[in-house]
């Protein structure tokens, strides 16, 4: 394909759904509409810091323009590309459990729609100043929240978690001013932005914000424009708002498995931050399991109730699509069916959950022992502090002629904690003595079931401790950090024997770390 040296934009979702009269950029209820329309504010000096070249190639753009000034111009809001029509859109949400009214693109501005051959895509800045949705808030974003941004959507992308991609990171030349830890001490950070790219943006709150309005003349042609343009084989059935729900429900679903799978929390689980195409979207205070712990959450602001922690990620998405329901229901008129998608969605999750469990172990024959065998597991995981990403990727280095004692020794740089005591030693051999009675009896040899294990269990995912070393280093102006980890993330389940230090434990100084450990909403 000839490679672009511009971006051509278009607008598809602002000609296709109603927009706010209002131009204005002033704090506002939009109603009876979809977005406004909305100018980035433009920044001073603009440079770019990271870009996702693997991105870039498949939207089709020259790598020496993506290094051009013109470039980190367009991905920072400075100049509009030709045919673009900027706008934020208007979504809801319900926040922690409560329905929270209005929320609404408060800093992320939408360039208009992108054509790459058959690829369709929207370009959005995030932090590229204040829109009618911004509530008093400045609409700008800082360095640090940008760049995890960036490492994460395409390290997501890499481990084959649908998610947003982020095809570039600038730094804007101004400064932003953020209390990290909500403790009364602001102080100025860097400014950047990300430009995030996605299929469609759209999030439940989309949905809801219309229907909490009893707006169902614009719900429905939301609803019609997200089944014509990303779920256009349920276009001419008669139930297809129905079928779309399904739809949602089970991309929403596979989701769950994924984020399990790696062990990522995503911190913010508020239905405004739940894509209607079941990617991962708004990449806030989430982190990575480092120690194996379902009752892990990264956000502070979540830590009175924990609602959001590791192992409650797929209740929480099953509670989110009922509120989706709630929002449809005007179209669909079904409550019935709508209640039996909803109830099927444990039942999907702990299937497939289980499936991909096995995968994760190795395992491809059916057992009726097998549930209890990943019970067994995870009370395990719990019982002696275990590195999740690398107790995993151990384990396909086990042979099924092993003794329990010689696997031990393989798993043994999974561990935080030296001391075996003697109950993680009991759970361990009641464990260990049905897992290599199960893999004997599998038909795949050792190197095959390592082979299908290291495509699944990935070795180097985004721990929250080496993010933070990339923001320390770029808030120096060092973007080597930042550069290497997104190479290192581009193939996550390949070895690197180079990259070897970034497979190990979590070290010692980032376990109390703000930013490793913790995580607050300021961004
Ligand atoms: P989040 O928790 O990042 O998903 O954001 C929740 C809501 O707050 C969304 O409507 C955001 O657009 C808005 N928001 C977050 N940060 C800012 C900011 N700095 N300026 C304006 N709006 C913001
Ligand atoms: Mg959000």
């Amino acid at each position: 394909m000839h490679k672009k040296s511009k971006i051509e934009l278009f607008p598809v979702f602002t000609v296709e759904l109603p927009g706010d009269p209002l131009e204005s950029n002033i704090p506002r209820q939009v109603t009876r509409a979809c977005y406004s329309m909305v100018l980035p504010k433009g920044m001073s000096s603009p440079k770019l810091i990271a870009l996702s070249a693997v991105l870039a190639d498949e939207l089709g753009l020259d790598p020496d323009y993506c290094v051009s000034p013109q470039f980190a111009d367009i991905m920072t809001g400075t100049t509009l590309a030709p045919g673009s029509r900027p706008y934020a859109m208007c979504y809801g949400g319900h926040q922690f459990g409560h329905w929270a009214g209005q929320l609404g693109d408060g800093r992320a501005i939408n360039l208009g729609e992108y054509f790459a051959g058959n690829l369709q895509v929207t370009l959005q800045l995030k932090g590229a100043g204040p829109t009618p949705y911004s509530r008093g808030a400045d609409g700008f974003a800082v360095l640090r929240s940008s760049i995890r941004e960036f490492l994460c959507s395409e390290a997501m992308h890499h481990l084959g978690v649908p998610t947003t991609r982020a095809l570039s990171l600038c730094l804007t030349g101004e400064q932003v001013v953020r209390d990290m830890l909500y403790d009364g001490n602001p102080a100025p950070e860097k400014g950047a932005i990300v430009c995030r790219v996605s299929p469609s943006f759209i999030r439940f709150g989309n949905f809801e914000i219309l229907a909490s309005r009893g707006d169902t003349e614009n719900l429905r042609k939301l609803a019609d424009y997200t089944i014509r343009h990303h779920y256009g084989h349920l276009e001419n059935r008669n139930d297809r708002y129905l079928a779309f729900f399904a739809e949602v429900a089970d991309r929403t679903n596979k989701l769950m498995v994924d984020w399990q799978r790696v062990g990522f929390v995503h911190g913010v689980m508020n239905t405004d931050n739940m894509s209607i195409l079941g990617l991962t979207i708004d990449y806030g205070p989430y982190g990575w399991l480092d120690s194996y712990d379902p009752d892990w959450t990264p956000n502070t602001t979540d830590l009175p109730g924990r609602r959001y922690r590791f192992g409650q990620q797929p209740l929480i998405a099953q509670w989110n699509l009922f509120k989706l329901a709630n929002a449809l229901f005007p179209l669909t008129g079904n409550e019935e069916k709508l209640m039996q998608i909803i109830e099927n969605f444990r039942l999907d999750f702990t299937g497939r959950y289980t499936e991909m469990m096995k995968s994760k172990i190795g395992l491809c024959l059916d057992d009726e022992r097998d549930e209890n065998l990943i019970f067994l597991l995870e009370q395990l995981l719990k019982s002696r502090e275990t590195d999740m990403t690398i107790f995993f990727r151990l384990l396909s280095d086990v042979r099924p002629d092993m003794t329990a004692e010689a696997m031990l020794a393989v798993l043994g740089p999974s561990f935080y904690e030296e001391d075996e005591s003697p109950d993680f030693l009991r759970q361990y051999n009641t464990w260990a003595s049905v897992y290599l009675e199960r893999l004997r009896s599998e038909k795949v040899s050792p190197a095959e079931r390592k082979k299908m294990m290291d495509r699944i269990n990935p070795k180097y995912v985004l721990r929250n401790y080496m993010a933070q070393m990339a923001i320390d280093a770029s808030e120096r102006g060092d973007q080597s950090v930042l550069n290497e980890l997104y190479n290192l993330l581009r193939n996550p389940y390949s070895e690197q024997p180079e990259m070897e230090k970034w497979f190990a434990l979590r070290p010692d100084w980032a376990r109390q770390k703000v930013g490793c450990s913790m995580l607050s909403c300021s961004s």
